[in-house]
């Protein structure tokens, strides 16, 4: 099983494959916005916030 690492964009909340990313040859950045900030999230492991 391999992890998969996604991003979501902080803007639009669209999720993009890192893969995608690399395609696009953006940089990091959403490809339907164009903003420059990105969360990851690995989608075999939940990267959420955790509120303690
Ligand atoms: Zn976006």
């Amino acid at each position: 099983m391999t992890k998969e690492i996604v991003y979501k964009c902080a803007r639009c909340g669209a999720i993009i494959k890192k893969e995608d990313l690399e395609k696009l040859k953006l940089g990091v950045r959403c490809p339907r916005c164009y903003y420059r900030i990105l969360y990851k999230i690995r989608t075999s492991g939940r990267v959420y916030f955790k509120a303690v």
